[in-house]
C-alpha cells in the first residue's frame, strides 16, 4: 500500500513501538497496516470421521473444499459454522485449526479448519452456490481434489498429520 486508503496521501515509513517501520499517513495521523481479506475453508468430516466432503462449484468441475469470506466483526470459527450451513446445510462442530496460507490472486488470507458434521445427509445443499457435494474416503479425497490448489495443500497437510 503506497497511498492512504482514506485520503490518498502518500504514505511515509514511521517507527511504531515494537512493530518497526510502518507506513504512516501524516494527514490522517494514522498508521496504515496492510489491508487484505480473510476467508475460511474447511475439511468437513462425516460423523464417523472416515470421510471428507468435497464440492464442485461454479461449473468448473474441480473438487474443492467448502470456503467463504469472514464477515467484518465475525470470528473465523463462526464463519466456518455459518458457511458450512449456508452452502451445504450441515451443522458442524469439533473445529480444529489446520493451516493458513495467503492467496495473492484475491489478496486473501485463508484459514483452514477441520470440523465434523452431525449428519451425512446433503439434501440441504445450496444449489445456487454448489453444483455437487460428495463424501470421499481419505484416499479418494487425496486423489480427487483439484491439483496444485490451495485446497489440496491444506488437505494433504491435514491428512499427513493425522
Ligand atoms: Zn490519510
Amino acid at each position: 500500500m503506497k497511498y492512504c486508503f482514506e485520503c490518498g496521501t502518500l504514505l511515509v515509513d514511521k517507527p511504531l513501538k515494537k512493530e518497526g517501520m510502518i507506513p504512516y499517513c501524516s494527514k490522517c495521523e494514522a498508521f496504515r497496516f496492510p489491508i487484505f481479506s480473510s476467508a475460511v475453508s474447511m475439511i468437513i468430516h462425516n460423523p464417523s470421521k472416515d470421510k471428507i466432503l468435497l464440492i464442485k462449484q461454479y461449473g468448473t468441475g474441480n473438487n474443492v473444499l467448502v470456503a467463504g469470506y469472514i464477515n467484518k466483526g465475525e470470528n473465523a470459527e463462526n464463519a466456518v459454522i455459518r458457511e458450512a450451513y449456508e452452502e451445504i446445510g450441515l451443522r458442524v462442530g469439533e473445529l480444529r485449526f489446520n493451516k493458513s496460507e495467503y492467496f495473492p490472486k484475491t489478496n486473501t488470507l485463508m484459514l483452514n479448519y477441520s470440523c465434523v458434521a452431525d449428519t451425512e445427509a446433503l439434501d440441504g445443499m445450496n444449489t445456487e452456490e454448489v453444483d455437487e457435494a460428495r463424501w470421499f474416503t481419505f484416499e479418494e479425497a487425496r486423489n480427487s481434489i483439484m491439483p496444485k490448489s490451495l485446497a489440496k495443500r491444506f488437505l494433504l497437510n491435514y491428512l499427513d498429520d493425522i
